[in-house]
């Protein structure tokens, strides 16, 4: 058993630390909002986030943004309140260059840490099934390979303090601009009079085959579980997903990378979003696609 810090019960955060509950562990958990703190089973409520970390082994942080994790880290009294040598695995999804500050500014209190974000969405937070994307040092990822075992299928070490948000937002701009493609190809396939069963049925047998077809297809029909048929409810929010281009257009434009299609992609999502379909399933891309075609 490890004494477990767990600061941001949101739609991820709360079902991962219910599962390192379940997994044994004693976790001690904080958030702003009550009702995510409250929701949090088998986590014991503490009064402000350097109480939960007092006595913890490692902390686990699960937060929206950079700002958020940095806020906390450096000015509301995180680093400070823990014992010396704490481990800190900061699974939210932010931007390389703020996670090798969070991992500077651990190192420099006494601490160690690792990001390790995730893939898998809330669906694969409640079950268990999450992967885990790990920077930092080898043995930081070994001692906390356990804890990411409580919530997930698979975690990868990719490499030092930042490796982690690396791979996952470059994974995130494969799998946005994929999402672009398939849908451009299936409102294609309805001008040009092709079923959505007839395109799905080629493409899934061919070199068109991608996760965004075949598990998260964008037109109702040949994917029973995808969101598509379930009138684009997440899923994976296309807010979220906008965000996670905008981190890896920022990250390819201060790289000087050619990513012309990572950038496209940034913006189509961040005007999807703007015109209301935040909210949406990233999928639901493809009725953008379909009104700009005047369908
Ligand atoms: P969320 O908004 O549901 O949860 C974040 C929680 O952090 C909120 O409950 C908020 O009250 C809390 N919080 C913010 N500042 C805090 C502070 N200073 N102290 C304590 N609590 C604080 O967001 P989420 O969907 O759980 O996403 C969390 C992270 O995971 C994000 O970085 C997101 O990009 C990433 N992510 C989300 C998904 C998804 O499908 N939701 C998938 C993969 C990765």
């Amino acid at each position: 058993m490890v004494n477990i810090a767990f600061i941001g019960l949101g739609h991820m955060g709360g079902p991962m630390a219910a599962n390192l509950v379940r997994a044994g562990h004693r976790v001690r958990g904080y958030d702003l909002s009550d009702r995510a703190l409250a929701a949090a089973a088998g986590v014991e409520t503490a009064a402000s986030a350097p109480d939960a970390v007092a006595a913890a082994d490692a902390v686990v942080t699960m937060l929206p943004t950079g700002r958020h994790v940095l806020a906390l880290h450096r000015d509301e009294g995180l680093l400070a309140a823990a014992a010396p040598g704490t481990l800190f695995v900061d699974c939210s999804t932010i931007d390389v260059a703020d996670a090798r500050l969070v991992h500077r500014a651990a190192t420099d209190a006494g601490h160690r840490a690792l990001d390790a974000p995730v893939s898998g969405g809330v669906a694969g937070a409640e079950a268990a099934t999450l992967t885990f994307m790990a920077g930092g040092g080898a043995d930081e990822f070994a001692e906390a390979e356990p804890l990411l075992a409580a919530m997930g299928r698979k975690a990868v070490h990719c490499g030092g303090a930042g490796a982690g948000v690396a791979a996952k937002i470059c994974n995130n701009m494969i799998l946005g601009i994929s999402m672009i493609a398939v849908s451009e190809a299936f409102v294609l396939g309805e001008r040009l009079g092709l079923s959505h069963q007839a395109l799905y049925d080629v493409a899934a047998a061919a070199s068109g085959r991608c996760w965004a077809l075949t598990a998260n297809c964008p037109v109702p029909g040949p994917v029973p579980a995808s969101p598509a048929n379930r009138g684009y409810r997440p899923g994976f929010a296309a807010a979220l997903m906008a965000k996670d281009l905008g981190l890896a257009a920022d990250a390819a434009r201060a790289g000087g990378v050619d990513a012309r299609l990572g950038l496209q992609a940034a913006r189509l999502y961040a005007e999807f979003g703007a015109g209301g379909g935040a909210d949406r399933d990233f999928s639901a891309i493809v009725t953008a696609v379909r009104e700009r075609s005047g369908a």
